[in-house]
């Protein structure tokens, strides 16, 4: 349920609120808005009637039930949109974040190389996996443990904050001391106890979208980090299993525009596993920018033939730079018909 307080409600009405919500055996999540208070009550196990008696309490506008499965990360309890801070870069926050680099780190100097360059054609951020969810066990599986340190050398040289993923509970401790933000990857979406782990951690949270998942499935996995109190998660939309095969996924572009309309948390796409296709980066990063996500995460390889994994979609070095001009570009110059006269 949640307690929609009147504008201007003063602070001891909400702290009432907030007692009487944890009294009735919920948790209480406050959002503070420009305007007015919502006090969220969350939880299975607490007393429903004793919330619906709260629309008698001095400040409440109105007690309704939350609409959705998923409630921290819905709009109906924070309208206003979230921006995550990864390590001074912003997401959500009405401009539009590059993530760029390799699929995996695989040297000093293809990592070096990489991130010199995207950060010269303007990416804002770099990424780069350490350990990587490979669907054979005989494909590269990362460098791990130096992998990290040669991300982490290379924010302090480049100045570029790093996103890698993280696979395992065990990892989350070292990669929380390298990275400046941890990528769940598609394939553990649902892992629930990598979840809860990350909900503890003070870094931001890259959620994928598993290739099987619905919306509202990746939205309560995302709700499983904030309910364990990280509120700093970015969801990423990297590609669907259809009947398609002439694309690797298929990228769901109306699931960004949906999961923006549903949550309050910022929304990117990933048209490097989305397509699995360089040529189709460019417009498919374009059609993003154009439906509002808040940004693109792209796979940049100093020589995409010699990479060790994700060659093939890799876009090299140049074709990354003429990435970021065309995102530069108006989407189309548009001839309006003059109404008036129609
Ligand atoms: C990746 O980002 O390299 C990756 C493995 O992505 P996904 O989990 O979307 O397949
Ligand atoms: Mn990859």
């Amino acid at each position: 349920m949640i307690i929609n307080m009147r504008e201007g409600a003063p602070e001891h009405e909400i702290q009432h609120v907030i007692d009487r919500v944890k009294e009735a055996g919920y948790q209480a999540h406050v959002t503070r808005g420009t305007e007015r208070a919502i006090v969220a009550a969350v939880g299975s196990n607490g007393r429903r009637h004793e919330l619906q008696a709260l629309a008698a309490a001095a400040g409440v506008a109105e007690v309704v039930p939350i609409a959705q499965p998923f409630k921290l990360v819905s709009r109906q309890v924070k309208p206003e949109r979230t921006v995550v801070n990864v390590g001074g870069v912003l997401i959500g926050d009405g401009n539009f974040v590059v993530i760029a680099g390799p699929c995996s780190v695989e040297s000093r100097e293809q990592l070096f190389s990489t991130a010199k360059s995207v950060k010269a054609a303007g990416a804002q951020l770099l990424r780069g996996g350490a350990y990587k969810p490979r669907t054979s066990p005989y494909e590269f599986q990362g460098l791990g443990l130096e992998a990290l340190q040669l991300l982490n050398e290379v924010r302090g040289e480049i100045g570029l904050p790093v996103v890698t993923e993280v696979m395992s509970t065990e990892d989350v401790d070292l990669i929380c001391e390298h990275a400046d933000m941890l990528q769940v990857g598609a394939r553990n979406m649902q892992n629930f106890a990598l979840l809860r782990r990350l909900a503890r951690v003070n870094k931001p949270i890259l959620l994928k979208r598993g290739p099987s998942a619905s919306v509202k499935e990746w939205l309560l996995a995302a709700e499983y980090l904030l309910a364990g109190g990280n509120h700093d998660v970015v969801l990423c939309e990297r590609g669907i299993k259809t009947f398609e095969t002439e694309t690797r996924n298929t990228l769901d572009l109306a699931s960004i525009a949906l999961a923006r309309e549903l949550s309050h948390l910022p929304v990117i796409a990933d048209p490097s596993h989305g397509t699995g296709r360089p040529t189709l980066i460019p417009p498919m990063s374009r059609a993003a920018a154009a439906l509002g996500a808040d940004g693109i995460m792209v796979e940049v390889h100093p020589c995409p033939e010699r990479a060790l994994s994700d060659g093939p979609q890799s876009l090299d070095l140049d074709g990354f730079s003429r990435l970021m001009r065309c995102l530069a570009e108006p989407l189309r110059a548009m001839p309006m018909r003059d109404t008036a006269t129609a």
